[in-house]
This record gives C-alpha cells, structure tokens and sequence, in this order.
C-alpha cells in the first residue's frame, strides 16, 4: 500500500511535535513518501524579515540568529550522532544563503517578487532535510526538481503534466525507504527560477505526488482532530465530520475551509484517490475520511465563510436573458484569470450578482463595462455596481440543494437576529447553499448557520 502523508507547521513545528511525527512515520508497515512544510510560523517570518530587509534595515541580523538556533536546536536534539554533520552541514549552507539573500535586500532596497520567492522557499528545503535526517531509514527528495510550476496571468500555477511525469521519474516504485519532500516548493518550467504553489501549498505538493504516483491514500496530518463542521476558531461547538465526499471537500475549502489548500482535492478526486485528515498531537483518533463513498444525501456537511469578497451587482431589464448575461460575464472573467466563486440572486428581480476575491474587484468591473458596453448603452443594462468587504456563509452537503426551504430558513434566521443578507447563490453547484452578508457579520452569521443547520437539527431529532 502506497501512502502520501504531508505533515503541515504545526506537526513539524518543535521538537516533541517531530517526535510525534518520527513515530507516525517509523509505525508504518511501508514506506511511505511524506511532505513537509516549514517549521510552524516560519514562512511568515521570512516573508515579513524580507519585507523590513527591503526597506534598509538590519533586523535580519538578529532574526537569523533566532531561525538558526531554532534549526539548530531541533538538529542537535533530533538527528542521530552519525547523521548529525551532514544535516548540519546542509542546513548550514542553506542558512547562509538566506542570510546573503537578506544582506542584499538590505543592500538594494527593494523586494523583487522572485527574491521573495527564492526567500520563502529556504522554510521547505531546511524542513525536509531535517525531517529526513531525523528518520531511521529515508531519503531525501528536491522538490525543486520535480514540481514544476508555470506563469498564468500573474500567478504561478503547476504544470501538471510536466510535474506528474518528473515525479514518476523521481520516486521509484516500490519504495524501499521512506521518501522525504518539502511541499510548498517549485521552479519555473521555462526558466528555472524559484517560485511557490501559494500559501499553504504543500497540501497540494503531496496530492500531486500521490496523483502522479496512483498513491491508495493521502494523509493530511494537522493539528485538530479532523475535518470540522465550522473552524474552530469561530465556532466552539463544531463536530468532527467523520467521511464526506470529494465535492463537499472541495467547497467547503473554496468557501474558506483552511484545513486543506483548496487546489489539493482536484488531482486526487480525479484518480479517486482518498484523502484522510488526521491529527498528528492525537494520531489514534479517527479523523476525517474524504472518499466518494456518501452516506447521507440532502444534509448539511459543515458551514464555511470566505472574508474580503466583493460582489458586481448587474441590473437591467434581464429577465430573458440571463443565462447568456451570466456566461459572458463568466467568460469576461476567465479569459482575465479572475475566479468567480458564486452567482447570486439579490432580492431585486432582473438581477445578478458575481462574486470573486476583492484584490481582483477592480479589474473584474472593468472588464465587465468592457463587455457590457454594448447593453450599458442601449440601456438594457441600467447598472453595474460593486460593494466591498462582503463575506459569504456557504452551507456545504451532497443534494443539499434539494433540501426543500433550507436557503429561506437561513435568510429568515439571519434577518430575525439583524444580520442582513445581501444576497442568496444560484449557483451552478448541486452541494452549496451560501448567501453573503458584511464582513461585520460574518461571526455571528456563522454562528447563527452552524447552530441552524447543526445543533438545532441534533436537537429536533
Ligand atoms: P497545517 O499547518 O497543518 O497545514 P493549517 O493551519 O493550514 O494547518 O490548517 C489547520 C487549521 O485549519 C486548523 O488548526 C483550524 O484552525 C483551521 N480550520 C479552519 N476551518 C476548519 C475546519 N472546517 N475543520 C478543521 N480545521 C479548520
Ligand atoms: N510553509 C508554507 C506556508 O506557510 C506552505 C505550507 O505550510 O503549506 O504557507
Ligand atoms: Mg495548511
């Protein structure tokens, strides 16, 4: 059986956490390929002593101190005495080349993107080392190497069949020992240079490994018992969900779900790989099992909600012709690589609604005058408006669409606790009910929803 398991901050974070993750590895009966990301906090770090390096300060100096003694430390504490100079040795040089990397930025001044990258990157290459010097039998893997990314719009995005084909290549199968890879971490197809699968990408480092190589599991090991109904961090009383399917994944984290980097689920749904997540501070508990196997249809799943959202408002005498009103604007928006994440329905009739990130506002109402100019002048289209620091709630569950009232339910909770509801979606998913409200409102929304579609459901039964 051929297992993925990718270990995030907080599992690689101190020592007793790599202790815990020393023995997941070493209890298993295979070998098994794992990913790591940078110690917990870390990449933050470096971004935000790239930042005041670029600005001419020398901060950095004392920073380094603190990154390599917490490097070090887990290096003389963890690594087995005949291992011990070689991961020094290459944690090292790899510190010393961040270290040079932030005397020129002092230098300079400024902060080109790629030196950020090339910055952030030192978290995922210091961290697999460590992590593969720390186990009894492992080798170590350059994701650098492998992962191969390429620029869309102005994002870097994986170019899946180069990336696929380099991992096959990489890791030959079956594994004798343990392979070790940092996550987050890649290069440019075309010209070599540095660069990242975005924030918390090294969930995705490991689905396409685990893609690539028709892995049986992927394993996400966090640091909470599972998958919840709500984050935790809003909602005390969210239950583990103990399986749920790939879609209801998938929507839940682009609706805001952290526990899994939304890009993640795509490569493994496709090779029907299932995904489980689990707790590295508690490895017996159960967690979460993510699989196409759906045991109850037309039920809430959990709850989620995506902050900072802004929302393009079309109005006009519609009615006929919405259908072909949404695909244009929907096209607009993907030749501009903008993601559109819910069409709604507002309370006014012959209108409706985009929704999409708020750095990407701007440009989306521009290109959607350039499209409509044609409507805005003959007035079929009176008005294209957008307002900022939206949030939407989205509730998440196979067939949940068809839950007869759920979406008035929701309008009426929120509206009698004076959260007003901006909007309710219509969008083309089956397994996603959301509405959006302002960013003000979105704890108690949630709050209010949860308790909804969760506690007062448990109640009445
Ligand atoms: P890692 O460093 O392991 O990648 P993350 O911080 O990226 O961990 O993701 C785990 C965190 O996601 C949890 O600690 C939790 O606070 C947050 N989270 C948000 N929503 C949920 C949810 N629905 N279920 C579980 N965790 C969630
Ligand atoms: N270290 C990276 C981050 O903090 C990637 C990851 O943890 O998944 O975003
Ligand atoms: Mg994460």
């Amino acid at each position: 059986m051929l297992k993925v398991l990718k270990f995030g901050g907080t599992s690689v974070g101190t020592i007793e956490s790599l202790r815990n993750v020393k023995a997941i590895v070493e209890g298993l009966p295979d070998p098994a390929i794992i990913v790591v990301s940078a110690l917990g906090g870390l990449t933050d770090k470096l971004i935000a002593t790239a930042r005041s390096a670029s600005e001419g300060k020398t901060d950095y100096v004392e920073e380094m101190v603190g990154i390599r003694k917490r490097h070090h430390d887990i290096i003389s504490e963890l690594i087995p005495e005949e291992r011990k100079e070689h991961v020094f040795s290459e944690v090292d040089a790899l510190l010393d080349s961040l270290e040079e990397r932030y005397r020129g930025l002092s230098l300079i001044r400024i902060l080109p993107e790629r030196t950020l990258d090339e910055i952030v990157s030192f978290g995922e290459r210091m961290s697999s080392v460590i992590v593969s010097g720390m186990l009894s039998e492992a080798t170590h893997h350059n994701s650098l190497d492998f992962v191969k990314t390429e620029k869309w719009f102005s994002r870097n995005i994986a170019d899946r069949k180069l990336t696929d084909e380099l991992i096959r290549k990489q890791f030959c199968l079956p594994l004798n020992k343990h392979a070790v890879a940092g996550g987050f971490i890649s290069t440019d197809r075309n010209t070599g240079e540095i660069t990242n699968l975005g924030r918390g990408g090294s969930d995705y480092t490991a689905a396409l490994i685990a893609a690539a190589l028709n892995a049986d599991l992927l394993e996400i090991w966090t640091d909470v018992d599972g998958f919840l109904t709500a984050d935790p961090r809003i909602i005390k009383g969210a239950s583990i969900i103990p399986s749920m399917s790939f879609v209801e994944s998938m929507e839940l984290c682009s609706f805001g779900a952290k526990v899994i980097y939304p890009p993640t689920i795509y490569p493994v749904f496709h090779k029907n790989i299932p995904i489980k997540i689990l707790n590295t501070f508690n490895p017996t508990a159960p967690g979460t099992m993510i699989s196409d196997a759906v045991p109850s249809k037309g039920k809430a799943r959990g709850v989620s909600s995506l902050s900072n959202t802004s929302v393009i408002t079309m109005s006009g005498s519609l009615t006929s012709n919405v259908a072909e009103i949404n695909s244009r604007a929907y096209n607009a928006m993907a030749r501009n690589g903008i993601s559109v994440f819910l069409v709604a329905q507002p309370s006014i009739e012959s209108s409706f609604s985009i929704a999409m990130p708020q750095a990407d506002g701007e440009k989306a109402l521009e290109q959607l005058r350039l499209e409509f100019s044609p409507e805005l002048q003959s007035g079929e289209l009176t008005d294209l408006a957008k307002t900022d620091n939206l949030s939407v709630i989205a509730v998440v569950g196979e067939g949940i669409k068809q839950s007869k009232g759920l979406g008035q339910n929701i309008v009426k909770e929120l509206m009698s606790a004076g959260v007003s509801v901006k909007a309710i979606s219509e969008g083309a998913s089956d397994t996603t009910v959301a509405v959006v409200v302002d960013n003000g409102d979105v704890r108690e929304g949630l709050n209010i929803v949860h308790e909804l579609c969760f506690e007062k459901m448990l109640s009445e039964k």
